[in-house]
Order: structure tokens, then sequence, then C-alpha cells
């Protein structure tokens, strides 16, 4: 638990980050990893409140997860669109690692498009507590959401931030040159914790560090 109502959930594959924010009547799940229904388990014994799912981006192992929380509301930047190659490629690339059970997973993940999209800012009241989504246009990917939890000081970051390092898939189909950009309008939140998409949380020092990072040529880790 990183604040009241607020949680950073760790998985083993890819040591991916998801997060739940809780508010009086009901929750919000950010992001579903393949395998999503051992996080709706995780979840459900915390709190029994109903759900509505946003991503962070659309890169699979942040959003194949969603069909074990239906029916509930999906919430994406409105340039979220499924790879249609990326189920394959991965199932592919997981058979050839050795991992059967993680490619079949991938194979047979349902995915779930988003039922509501914003452009640059969204709220989301969760009764008492407001999240808001920000769009710092694109980085990591076309379609990164911040999802802000204000009351806390709590960002949750997605793949523009990684932690302790950017693992080596974090450079594909974003905009490297307008990531920095993406970021300082992320340090403008001025949060005390960053959840990123990959890792621990961490806070906005690291962040400036990764920014510095990109900006001197993303051929090193901070
Ligand atoms: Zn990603």
């Amino acid at each position: 638990m990183i604040a009241a109502g607020v949680h950073a959930f760790r998985h083993e594959e890819l040591d991916l980050t998801t997060g739940l924010v809780i508010g009086d009547d009901t929750c919000l799940v950010i992001d579903t990893p393949v395998h999503g229904e051992e996080l709706r388990r995780q979840i459900r014994k915390i709190t029994a409140k109903p759900w509505q799912v946003v991503y962070t981006h659309n890169h699979f192992d942040h959003c194949y997860g969603t069909s074990a929380f239906l029916p509930c509301d999906v919430w994406a930047h409105e340039n979220f669109r499924f790879d249609q190659e990326e189920q394959a490629v991965w199932a592919r690339r997981y058979r050839d690692e050795g991992k059967p059970e993680m490619a079949t997973a991938v194979e047979e993940s349902e995915l779930v498009a988003p039922t509501k999209t914003f452009a640059e800012r969204a709220e989301i009241d969760l009764g008492g507590r407001t999240v808001v989504l920000h769009h710092f246009g694109p980085g990591h990917s076309f379609c990164d959401t911040v999802i802000e939890v204000p009351d806390t000081a709590t960002v949750f970051a997605g793949d523009l931030v990684e932690h302790p390092a950017f693992i080596e898939e974090s450079f594909g189909d974003g905009d490297i040159t307008q990531w920095p950009a993406a970021l300082e309008r992320l340090l403008a939140l001025n949060p005390d914790v960053v959840v990123p998409g990959h890792g621990s949380p961490t806070d906005k020092d690291f962040v400036a560090r990764a920014r510095e990072v990109l900006i001197a040529g993303w051929t090193s880790t901070p």
C-alpha cells in the first residue's frame, strides 16, 4: 500500500507494476496483466467495490487481462489502439523462450477495447476522491496515460517511467524525442510517489534523472 486506498501490485512477469485506487463508492484498476484473474483475486481481497479499468498504454503486458474484470468501463487515451501483430509476436517469443504457458495465455487473451476515452485530461470521481488522467503527448507510446491521485500526491506513470532501469522493449513505438517533455509535465505535478510501469515505486528525483538519461541519448540507465 502506498497511501490509504492507493495500492501498487508487483508482478513477476517483466517486473510489471499495476495499481488500484479506491474511493468511497468505486475503485480504479490501473492496467491489467496477462493472467488478469490473479490481479482480480488480489484486488477482491482488498475491496469489494465496483471497478473501472484504465490503460496506461496499449502494450500487451499492460492491457491483456481485462476480460477478468468485465463488465466494466475501460478508460484509455483516444489514440489507444491494439497493435494487431503484437499478440502473435509475443506468443511466438514466449514459446521461443521456453515459456509455453505464457505463450498460450497471450494467444488466448481476449482484448478489451476502451469504452471511455479522453484527449488531454479527464477526471474520474470515485466517491470522496477524484483521480485525474493526463496525456502529456507521445513518449513511450503514442497513447501514454498518467494517472494522478492528487489527495496523496501519487502518480502512476505507466512505462514513461521504469525503475530502476528501462527495459529493452521500452523504445518501441512512441516518440523518444518528445518523451523528456512528457516527463517534465509529469514532474510539474510535483508527486511524492511515482509508480512506474515496471519495478518499484520511486520518486520525482529518480524521474528527473531518467529524463536526463533520455536527453543524453537513451544509452544507459540512471
Ligand atoms: Zn510499454
